[in-house]
């Protein structure tokens, strides 16, 4: 049976060390500041708004919202993007997604000043991670690596699988295995012979957003399986990608949802803010 890995318990630590952080920087003079832009009203989006607020008056960030009518022009947003980008007491422009159809997602992150850009999808960031050499990290992505870490889970050597390709989390995933001298292969939807793929897996990550699509044939005895997935299953609840009661007798950790990889996504974010916060004041 496999472990558990507890997400909650690793964000709260990695949260204990960004308050610790913030209260140090606090005392040099420098309050973190994170703006959270939010267009339209999808109520998904309000509830992540919401958590990320909590989570910065929790570890002492500043935190400004943005609530933008879903009639906002692309101009009004990329000059607000830009007001932000010259505030002297915000460090990281968060624009949550998705926006209302009709504005454009990509310009948006191409507007923010890439050391405030949070999220690490900037394309100058996402460039400096393909090289190695960056200060911010895809918050899910550096999520998941935090576990690995904090499980003593070395990837070294070993034969990763990371199911999705998406820009936010199946290609960073893929690279930060990399770095860390995996052998990666990515997967999609056009790739054949899944299962036989994935069953090669030491780690195995799904980032796909379908309930119960990596069944116990796709896993290999003693593989360690992360579940990026966050959808809902018949019954409304919510699940990852993985079909956990099958799964879980056969790997040799497991990420549950929820409880595994999501907690971990607004921990990092606070740590990318008070990294953009040192960089932006010559303290890195
Ligand atoms: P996405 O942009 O929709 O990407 C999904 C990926 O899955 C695509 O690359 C797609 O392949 C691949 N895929 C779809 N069907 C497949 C199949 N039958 N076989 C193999 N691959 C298949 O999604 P995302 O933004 O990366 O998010 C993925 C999931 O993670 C979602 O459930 C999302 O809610 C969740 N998520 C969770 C967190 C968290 O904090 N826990 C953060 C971000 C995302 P193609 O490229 O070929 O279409």
């Amino acid at each position: 049976m496999a472990q558990r890995i507890d997400g909650k318990a690793v964000s709260a630590k990695v949260r204990a060390a960004v308050a610790q952080e913030v209260a140090a920087l606090k005392e040099r003079g420098v309050t973190p500041g994170l703006a959270v832009v939010i267009v339209g009203d999808d109520p998904a989006s309000r509830i992540y708004v919401n958590n990320k607020k909590k989570a910065c008056q929790a570890t002492g960030i500043h935190s400004e919202e943005y609530a933008l009518p879903a009639s906002t022009t692309q101009e009004e947003l990329l000059a607000l993007v830009d007001q932000l980008n010259h505030k002297k007491d915000i460090h990281g422009i968060l624009v949550q997604s998705p926006l209302p159809k009709g504005l454009d997602e990509g310009a948006v992150v191409e507007a923010i000043d890439p050391q405030k850009d949070v999220d690490a999808f900037h394309a100058y960031n996402v460039g400096k991670i393909m090289i190695g050499d960056y200060h911010f990290l895809p918050c899910t992505p550096a999520g998941i690596m935090e576990l690995l870490k904090a499980y003593e889970i070395s990837v070294e050597g070993k034969r990763c699988v990371v199911i999705g390709r998406s820009n936010i989390v199946g290609k960073p995933m893929a690279m930060l295995l990399l770095h860390q001298n995996g052998t990666v292969t990515i997967c999609h939807s056009r790739t054949k012979d899944l299962p036989e793929v994935t069953r090669q897996a030491d780690i195995l990550v799904s980032a796909v957003g379908k309930s119960h699509f990596v069944t116990a044939n796709m896993v290999k005895p003693g593989a360690v399986v992360i579940d990026v997935g966050m959808n809902r299953d018949e019954n409304g609840k919510l699940c990852g990608d993985v079909d956990f009661d099958t799964v879980e007798p056969l790997a040799s950790f497991i990420t549950p949802v929820p409880g595994g990889v999501g907690p971990m996504t607004i921990a990092m974010l606070l740590k990318n803010t008070v990294t953009a916060a040192k960089l932006q004041n010559q303290l890195l």
